[in-house]
């Protein structure tokens, strides 16, 4: 789905533990080269790649937060990029994408059962990339509150809860908010972030009000798409109710 000419919402279907699941990174086309925001789960690296033009090297990737589901191919996409790939990520999750502290979210026993599906080789480059024996990932730290020079600016909305340094993007020129984890779409509504998987509800509840004033016309939620209805009468809804 394009946002932009040159901003696409990728539609990524994939087997996970037996059930369907469809997430939705985004691929910015920039000077040649490709910006991918989130990268999917382990083992999905070829899948993904169908989605982005041969044309245009990923040599940015910007992470939303530590969650296995939007780290998972990063190993490839470091080695493809071959020691030129930026990396950026908020500070609160820095720590377990540069493999120095455990993910918060990922068991050892969880990532263990995740990993033994995938190729030695594959299992190998992952446990390599996020070691603490090995260099860090993240070349470009977040706080919150930056612009980037992407798509003629995207802003860094640092929105704590799903994870620490769990981050949305908004990209002003297209009213886009790209909520990663903060909140999700299910059956065509907006919803806010699901309990579950979600460590702390009630920051990111608060951090939902981080959306509050912008001007938007179109949300995209890694989980579940796209929502093009009232997002701030939504946010009202979602905060009170909670
Ligand atoms: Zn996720």
């Amino acid at each position: 789905m394009k946002i932009t000419d040159t901003m696409e919402v990728i539609e990524f279907k994939l087997e996970v533990g037996g059930h369907e699941i469809v997430i939705h990174p985004i691929v910015i086309y920039e000077e040649g080269q490709a910006v991918l925001i989130d990268t999917g789960f382990p083992g999905s690296y070829e899948m993904l790649m169908q989605h982005i033009d041969p044309a245009y090297p990923v040599n940015t990737v910007i992470l939303t937060h530590q969650d296995l589901d939007h780290i998972g191919t990063l190993p490839q996409l470091l080695a493809a990029a071959n020691g030129g790939l930026k990396v950026y990520a908020h500070t609160g999750d820095q720590p377990a994408i540069d493999g120095r502290a455990p993910f918060l979210k990922a068991s050892p026993e969880r990532l263990d059962m995740m990993l033994s599906a995938l190729p030695q080789p594959e299992q190998d480059a992952f446990r390599s990339v996020f070691s603490p024996e090995t260099p860090g990932n993240v070349t470009h730290t977040l706080h919150g509150g930056e612009l980037l020079p992407f798509a003629g600016g995207l802003q860094v909305i640092a929105t704590p809860g799903h994870t620490p340094g769990h981050i949305s993007l908004y990209h002003p020129s297209s009213k886009t908010l790209i909520t990663a984890d903060a909140m999700v779409v299910e059956d065509g509504q907006l919803m806010g972030p699901v309990p579950q998987h979600t460590l702390n509800m009630e920051q990111a509840i608060q951090s939902l009000n981080a959306f509050r004033n912008l001007d938007v016309e179109t949300v995209v939620c890694y989980h579940g798409g796209l929502f093009r209805g009232d997002l701030q009468q939504r946010l009202d809804e979602l905060v009170h109710s909670s």
